[in-house]
């Protein structure tokens, strides 16, 4: 299993928070829509992007949103992020400025970002292919050879956490010149980092594990600037910068992040064992098993193996009510 970088835990507590110069050991809320030049050439460099500075909250050149971003870009290693008011806002922005050419999404992913690529970017004329992932290597190739711009994929992936090899897979999209974008909410960065294994964009949902706390929803995508400018673009016009006060909170929240994620990876570890000896548990999904399917991918590609556990129940539906109706300790909430 690969280690965890030592600088991450520091760059979550400290990065981002003395851009504002003010001294104070947080990321104070900076509530203005608006913000005003010196002159009109000052101006013009902003608006043109050649000078840094604080313009439009929607553009989010806002200092709170900037701040913030400096702290995602830490968490991935990546020299720019893009903060967003959700993770559906992060992957629909980087889905129109990336995947216009075609998209591949490789096995399963979230419900919404399913319903997105299978019924609504096509409605846009965009080619998305819904593989599985037992078609991966079977149908990869030919559709990057038909040229799509992207391949996207979560791993391990929402609901059935399979894994997948980011390191591959982004191989494969570079030698036809498309992008591999990874969905990396269910690992979060403490447990994998997917820019490190050769993919060009990382999105998250950091209504998760980021935000930790059920109390706000956004969204990020981290990589380098000349991807991150197209997305930025359609961020802007389709106005989908967070609010500062989410902002803020989201920078409050990624403080105690690996802290967090620690704790609940290691109680995943002895939640899913746990359940192996369960009657009625037919199957645990968990990539720290020695009987998950690529759990030796996992040992590879991991630098801890998450906190998302999926059991299937005796039963069929009904099994499966029952079981979740007797849970005394869970919220029936649709987050992780
Ligand atoms: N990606 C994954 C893996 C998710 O689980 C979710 C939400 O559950 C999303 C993206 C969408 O994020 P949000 O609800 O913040 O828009």
């Amino acid at each position: 299993m690969q280690e965890r970088p030592l600088h991450l835990d520091t760059d979550c507590v400290h990065a981002g928070e003395d851009d504002l110069g003010t001294g104070a050991p947080l990321t104070p809320i900076v509530q203005g829509s608006t913000f005003g030049f010196a002159s009109t050439a000052e101006m013009e460099e902003i608006v043109a992007g050649r000078m840094r500075g604080n313009l439009y909250t929607r553009y989010g050149y806002n200092p709170t949103i900037r701040a913030l971003e400096a702290k995602l870009e830490a968490l991935e290693g990546s020299s720019h992020a893009l903060a967003f008011s959700s993770g559906m806002a992060a992957l629909s922005a980087t889905f129109l400025a990336h995947g216009r050419g075609g998209i591949v999404c490789v096995g399963d992913a979230y419900g919404g970002t399913m319903e997105l690529l299978g019924e609504q970017l096509p409605l846009l004329d965009i080619e998305t292919h819904l593989l599985l992932g037992s078609e991966l290597h079977e149908r990869l190739p030919g559709l990057l050879a038909s040229g799509v711009s992207m391949v996207f994929l979560e791993t391990p992936t929402n609901p059935q956490v399979e894994v997948f090899d980011i390191e591959w897979i982004a191989r494969q999209a570079h030698v036809h010149g498309a992008l591999a974008v990874v969905d990396n909410t269910f690992a979060s960065p403490v447990n994998q980092r997917p820019l490190d294994l050769g993919a060009d964009l990382v999105v998250h949902s950091a209504t998760k594990y980021l935000g930790g706390h059920s109390d706000l929803t956004a969204g990020a995508v981290m990589g380098p600037h000349e991807l991150l400018l197209p997305i930025w673009n359609w961020r802007k016009n389709l106005g989908q910068a967070p609010s500062p006060e989410t902002a803020a909170l989201l920078a409050r929240s990624i403080r105690t992040l690996p802290v967090r994620v620690r704790q609940q990876t290691a109680s995943a570890e002895l939640v899913a064992r746990a359940l192996e000896q369960v009657p009625g548990v037919e199957r645990v999904l968990y990539p720290g098993l020695a009987s998950h399917p690529q759990h030796e991918l996992a040992r590879r590609q991991m630098l801890g193996f998450g906190a998302m556990v999926t059991i299937e129940v005796a039963g069929g539906r009904a099994g499966c009510a029952a079981a979740a109706d007797r849970l005394q300790l869970f919220t029936m909430a649709p987050s992780l």
